[in-house]
């Protein structure tokens, strides 16, 4: 109840724009988020490529209302492609479909998306288009899958909690699609996704194992140390070298784990997001740990 609670309110924009202007509050964000400009996501890039993991840039940002802002958030990634290649860091970036416009029109946004792609393409770097809540996940796939069918320098996400996930994995492999799985952050319907960690877990493992034995390069994104060993397990068991996939985790999340999978010479790529808009990410990663909340409510509450 906490999470679903946590997920309706991450879409309010009066306690956004209360939040996002309190000092104490962008403090404790900083737990989460690399800052609100380009230069603190770069600088936070720089270690972890100096602690030897990989990074995926994500400029904060979803549901924008107006061409303008659509626009602004293309001019954003397209910079930030700019600023990797001049910075030499080893990083790739991540975007949101509903950031470029994606419910203001398709076309409109998939032509923001192609000049991404293409910018990416001339830097031999990689556009990786997250998947948001189910309203938009049909509208991904086949975006995705347009513009793959085009250029090799995209790729884009797939959630474990949603009943469809197997035949969506299948379908994208068939247009040499590189995946990202993840478990799923948004609230969803028990018509549509598994409700049960369990369910989730146990497709997870599932959809891990399609996607290792495919044969192509994907992203293993989960902080679940049980997810982890049976994608170590499975690669394993199946010849399937260290460097043929990596693991993926959100800044800030279980840095144990990262170092521990980087000793023991795993791939590891590190999700740094960054930017002003950051309350509902903020907010999804509340959401999936309830201690989270009583830390940052007790951190909140703390006299200085
Ligand atoms: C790189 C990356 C990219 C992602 N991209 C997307 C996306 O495009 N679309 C989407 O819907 N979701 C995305 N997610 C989020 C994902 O769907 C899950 O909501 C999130 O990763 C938590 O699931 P888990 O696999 O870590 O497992 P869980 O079972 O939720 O957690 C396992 C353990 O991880 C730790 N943990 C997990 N979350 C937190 C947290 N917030 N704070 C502290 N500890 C935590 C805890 O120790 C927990 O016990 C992404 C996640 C990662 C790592």
């Amino acid at each position: 109840m906490l999470r679903a609670f946590l997920l309706k309110l991450s879409e309010s924009k009066l306690l956004a724009a209360w939040v996002t202007s309190n000092a104490r509050t962008r403090r404790m964000a900083h737990r989460f988020v690399a800052g609100e400009t380009l230069e603190e996501a770069v600088e936070a890039a720089r270690a972890c490529n100096d602690a030897r993991m990989l990074v995926s840039l994500d400029y904060l940002g979803e549901n924008v209302a107006t061409v303008a802002d659509a626009q602004r958030a293309r001019d954003a990634y397209l910079e930030v492609f700019d600023r990797i290649a001049r910075e030499r860091i080893d990083a790739n970036v991540s975007c949101k479909l509903t950031q470029l416009g994606l419910d203001l029109s398709v076309e409109f946004c998939e032509g923001l998306v192609n000049s991404v792609v293409e910018r990416a393409a001339a830097h031999n770097n990689f556009l990786r288009i997250d998947m948001e809540g189910s309203l938009s996940t049909q509208r991904t796939i086949d975006l995705a899958k347009r513009v793959r069918s085009q250029r090799t320098a995209v790729g884009t996400v797939i959630q474990a909690y949603l009943y469809r996930s197997e035949g969506d994995v299948k379908d994208l492999l068939v247009y040499g699609c590189r995946i990202r799985l993840c478990k799923g952050a948004y609230k969803e319907s028990s018509e549509i996704a598994y409700a049960r960690k369990k369910d989730v877990d146990a497709n997870y493992v599932r959809l891990m194992q399609l996607l290792l034995a495919s044969g192509m390069y994907h992203g293993i994104a989960t902080h679940d140390p049980r997810m982890i060993a049976e994608t170590i397990r499975f690669a394993a068991a199946k010849r399937i070298a260290k460097n043929q996939f990596e693991f993926q985790m959100l800044y800030g999340i279980r840095t144990d784990l990262q170092r521990m999978l980087i000793r023991d010479g795993y791939r590891v790529r590190i999700y740094i997001p960054y930017g002003k808009d950051w309350f509902p990410y903020f907010m999804r990663r509340l959401a999936e740990r309830p201690a989270n909340v009583i830390f940052f409510l007790r951190q909140f509450f703390r006299r200085s």
